[in-house]
């Protein structure tokens, strides 16, 4: 058994501005729902299930919001991963709900930060920006999809020759903002959650790794430290996930993004870099993405890594990509280098079900998790009370199991990413 981890020395973990630590499992518990993961899906589940009057114990094997949840870019993006499947599988008719779930988690974080005053520098404000001709015909067809759903007020498609002056940078050849997306600081965001979460009766508990599950009509989660005893269980461990592998083992795989924060930059700089504070996003399958921290600094993420390895030196393997962007950075010390691990599912579609009866599972956001952890973390606590409608949106989907993916999954994700680069060159 490892000793719990730190939170990563990133930009959040030095700004964090919650240190409230929660007392490693020890004994018994008796809870009508056990969540295990103390991420944003594990936190909201947790959450949602106190504010309707469940008991609930949240383990977490290190610190909460020590996974992507405290360590992504930070944006907060309508839609989610694997529509595409989604579509496939159910038809146009599940446009419509798409659409729904796909900005839910924005209401409930907003709902979150006002109702329980979390401060996480929650902005709105989001670009996608187009590298070729054929993404510039994707966001005219984006744009028209959301001005026919109402966001005409929230949506615009920026003009060329205006971009420059948006994003200081003539690198992209379009760009589309969407002002209903935004930014916010992910770890204080989740520390604020579970700390609403604690307020409201959740036992939590750091430094806690579950080793086991017995299950039963009342499972029991096992832990070196102690035992809880529950109605319902929900896993919530997305790419660090390891239990229940005769189920879910080869069904989702871990790729590593990694993310450099500069100095802070001089508020001249970045007014000539980002006057409406934007976060982008490129739209290339492996892509990069950026935005200025609350106090200016440029976070530039991207670099998908789908070996599951870190780079020798992140800041090396990722310097060259931000100053191909902005030359006018290069001078810019790099203060912040860190990663995490995306959980990538093959078909991209998040992976929600059972395992049994009364164990349930939510993970697999392949990226784009801000807010579909929020959403699920809301379907979960539907379906512990017995609605299983918006699961099953998810649920009925089939995913391909990878044999011995333990081996091999990740060789075949980075072979499967592969095609997606070259599409990305053409
Ligand atoms: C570098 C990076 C940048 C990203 N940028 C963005 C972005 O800008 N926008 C966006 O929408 N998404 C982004 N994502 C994706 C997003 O962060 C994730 O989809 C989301 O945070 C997943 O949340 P989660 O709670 O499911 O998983 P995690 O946050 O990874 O949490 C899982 C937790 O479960 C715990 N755990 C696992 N197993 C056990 C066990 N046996 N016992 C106890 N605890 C256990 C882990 O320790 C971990 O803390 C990014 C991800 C990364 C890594």
């Amino acid at each position: 058994m490892t000793a719990p981890q730190p939170h990563c020395p990133s930009y959040y973990a030095a700004t964090r501005n919650d240190d409230s630590v929660y007392a490693p499992l020890a004994g018994e518990e008796r809870v009508d729902v056990c969540v295990i993961g103390g991420g944003f899906t594990g936190v909201a589940t947790a959450l949602t299930l106190a504010e309707r009057g469940y008991r609930v114990s949240l383990l977490e094997q290190n610190r909460i919001g020590w996974g992507a949840s405290g360590r992504n870019g930070g944006q907060l993006i309508g839609g989610m991963s694997g529509e595409r499947g989604l579509l496939g599988h159910w038809g146009p008719a599940i446009a419509d709900t798409l659409f729904e779930l796909g900005y839910r988690g924005h209401d409930i974080i907003a709902g979150r930060v006002a109702k329980y005053a979390i401060e996480c520098d929650l902005k709105y404000g989001y670009m996608d920006v187009a590298l070729r001709p054929r993404q510039l015909r994707d966001q005219q067809a984006w744009y028209d999809d959301l001005c026919s759903r109402g966001m005409e007020q929230q949506v615009r498609l920026v003009q060329p020759g205006e971009l420059a002056g948006l994003i200081g940078t003539d690198r992209y050849l379009g760009g589309l903002i969407n002002n209903r997306n935004g930014h916010l600081h992910p770890l204080n965001l989740c520390l604020g959650e579970a700390r609403a979460a604690a307020a409201l009766g959740v036992s939590i508990h750091e430094g806690t790794a579950v080793t086991e599950i017995v299950h039963g009509s009342r499972p029991v989660v096992v832990s070196p430290g102690g035992r809880v005893t529950a109605d319902f269980v929900v896993l919530a461990g997305n790419a660090y996930h390891r239990l229940e592998p005769k189920s879910l083992s080869g069904l989702i795989f871990p790729a590593g993004s990694f993310i450099i924060g500069t100095e802070p930059l001089s508020e001249d700089e970045a007014a000539a870099i980002n006057p409406l504070d934007l976060a982008v996003c490129d739209q290339n399958e492996v892509l990069d993405y950026f935005r200025l921290s609350a106090d200016r600094r440029m976070l530039f993420g991207g670099r998908c890594n789908y070996s599951g390895r870190e780079p020798r030196s992140i800041e090396a393997s990722m310097l060259p990509r931000l100053r191909r962007i902005f030359p006018q950075l290069a001078d810019k010390r790099i203060e912040y280098a860190w990663g995490g691990k995306i959980g990538i599912v093959p078909n991209r579609v998040p992976l929600l079900g059972r395992v049994d009866h009364n164990i349930f599972y939510s993970m697999g956001y392949s990226g784009h998790g801000v807010n579909m952890t929020h959403v699920c973390g809301e379907i979960m606590a539907d379906a512990i009370a017995g609605t299983f409608e918006r699961m099953d949106v998810f649920a009925a989907v089939p995913h391909r199991r990878i044999p011995m993916g333990q081996w091999f999954g990740n060789q075949l994700v980075a072979m499967g990413m592969l095609y997606y680069r070259l599409k990305d060159m053409l």
